[in-house]
């Protein structure tokens, strides 16, 4: 169970949440522990959820998806996700403090993103399930007049399999939608990041959710609760945020049964920089789209393409400003740069940071880790960095990392800039920018990714499609596009 008072150092347990309540572990039940990234100190405990747990999730889950809650009416059910938006802003501090205990992501970041976007979300879909429309056809048959329309039902029992890098904002991105439709959850939090997800339980039960609408499962993915909740057949259909590879043993597990899965992938987003661009507010998003977060945001841009003429100023300022990032307490209002989640992740983003050295790239800055003083010596922290002088073939350039790392290439017209920006597996994201209308729309249509940001970066209007082509996803979330995955539509036909 999560205490009242969360500090990032005190040992917590945290507890599966199971039709409505925390889940009584018996004497057989694992643990696994957690740190705190940005000392390595231990400061949880988690239950992990074995098969018994899982199935006891499912099945409350189904029972509360054939009770009155699929039946309620939407704005009865818009109204209780209003009163849970307003039950996690109720108890901000604790979920501040728990998903900083969690991901050691800085104050400021975390109380003005990760803790706002989760009550924003149930909000939204609360409106947008308000207002959902379906379509009607009239139409004449020999016999006379017929009337076709459309009712939405939910799927059923959704689950909800999600990552560590914003945890609550991501996980609430699908459940809100969910739930508005009328499903209900089992949610499998990272294992890296299992607390937001375990309060949201609470402040779901005291918003009056139905028992069993909302469960949550802890512990890792194959061979443990991840697996166990995409196996189970009682699980009508899955969404899931991860990495690529994850994506795929998920749709395996998707296809027994012939499940629905939404997937939202990995990415290796490109930038383009044109030499027309307002150049500071470029540098300002390219700043914030490397290394917010410590790099660890799927929309995160790994490679910059630069316009010749202004290649090496713009290099020269994305050094500056990397140097000056603050690395320090994540309490600390004026840290802007947090530690990695775990020092597992930090191994693999200092492996890219050697080949991109034995690969013969230019370290214009960082490329090591950070050697914090005191209580934080033990963190997983890591410098901000950024190469030029790599071939596109480059595995650098080539494979996501998710750290807080990029390489920028320089061009010479828009034509090579899309090439280069498509030159990868992945499509999630793109971001372009100039002056020129023109070229803007132009690169927009040519790049091959989900989402293309002109002259901005993660400005998020929750209505749009959001999901990523290529490898980096199947689907679309986001205003009525998750209904359309949340939920199933039947034809009604009628002779008149
Ligand atoms: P991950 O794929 O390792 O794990 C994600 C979740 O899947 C975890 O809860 C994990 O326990 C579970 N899992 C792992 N194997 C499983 C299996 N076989 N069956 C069922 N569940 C399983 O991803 P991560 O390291 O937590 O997150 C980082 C990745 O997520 C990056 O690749 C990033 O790009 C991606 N991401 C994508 C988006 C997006 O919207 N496209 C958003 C955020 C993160």
């Amino acid at each position: 169970m999560i205490s009242e008072h969360l500090a990032a150092t005190e040992i917590r347990r945290v507890a599966n949440f199971i039709d409505g309540q925390y889940y009584k572990s018996g004497p057989g039940t694992k643990t696994f522990e957690l740190s705190y990234p940005a000392t390595g100190k231990v400061n949880a405990l988690v239950e992990e959820a074995d098969a018994v747990a899982v199935d006891a999730a499912v099945m409350s889950a189904r029972k509360a998806a054939r009770g009155p809650w699929p039946k309620m009416d939407a704005n009865t059910r818009a109204e209780l996700l209003y009163k849970v938006a307003a039950g996690i802003e109720a108890r901000f501090d604790e979920f501040l403090a728990a998903e900083i205990a969690d991901t050691g992501k800085p104050v400021s970041l975390a109380s003005h993103i990760d803790i706002p976007r989760g009550a924003a979300n149930f909000r939204v879909f609360a409106d947008i399930i308000r207002s959902a429309s379906t379509e009607a056809f009239q139409s004449l048959s020999p016999k006379g007049d017929v009337l076709n329309y459309s009712l939405r039902k939910p799927k059923g029992v959704v689950g909800v399999i999600c990552p560590w890098n914003l945890p609550l904002l991501l996980m609430t991105w699908k459940v809100a939608p969910a739930l508005a439709c009328g499903n209900a959850v089992v949610v499998k939090p990272s294992e890296e990041t299992p607390s937001t997800a375990t309060l949201l339980g609470e402040v779901m039960r005291d918003a009056g959710i139905p028992d069993g609408v909302y469960n949550v499962v802890h512990g890792f993915g194959g061979g443990s609760a991840g697996e166990l909740v995409t196996q189970h057949p009682e699980v009508d259909a899955i969404t899931f945020t991860g990495e690529t590879r994850t994506g795929e043993q998920i749709m395996r597990a998707a296809a027994k049964g012939v499940r629905d899965v939404s997937l939202e992938l990995g990415g290796k987003n490109p930038g383009v920089i044109f030499a027309d661009c307002r150049f500071d507010d470029a540098v300002d998003a390219a700043v914030r789209s490397v290394f917010v977060n410590c790099g660890q945001v799927c929309l995160q841009t790994e490679r910059l393409y630069v316009e010749r003429p202004i290649f090496d100023r713009f290099v020269a300022a994305m050094k500056s400003r990397a140097e000056g990032l603050v690395a320090g307490d994540p309490w600390d209002k004026a840290t802007t740069m947090g530690p990695m989640i775990s020092h597992k992740q930090r191994e693999k983003v200092l492996s890219y940071y050697a080949a991109a050295k034995t690969q013969g790239a230019e370290v214009i800055t960082g490329g090591n880790v950070i050697e914090m003083p005191g209580e934080f010596a033990g963190g997983a922290w890591i410098q901000p960095t950024i190469w030029t002088g790599l071939p596109e073939t480059s595995s650098v350039v080539r494979e996501e990392i998710f750290g807080p790392c990029a390489h920028i290439t320089p061009f010479d017209d828009a034509e090579e800039a899309a090439a280069m920006a498509n030159a990868t597996p992945y499509g999630l994201a793109s971001m372009v920018w100039t002056e020129n209308l023109t070229q803007a729309h132009k690169m927009a249509a040519e790049i091959e990714s989900g989402i293309c940001w002109v002259n901005s970066w993660f400005l998020r209007d929750l209505r749009t499609p959001f999901g990523g082509s290529k490898a980096s996803g199947i689907g679309r979330e986001g205003g009525l596009h998750s209904l359309e995955f949340y939920s199933e539509l039947c034809n009604v036909c009628i002779q008149l």
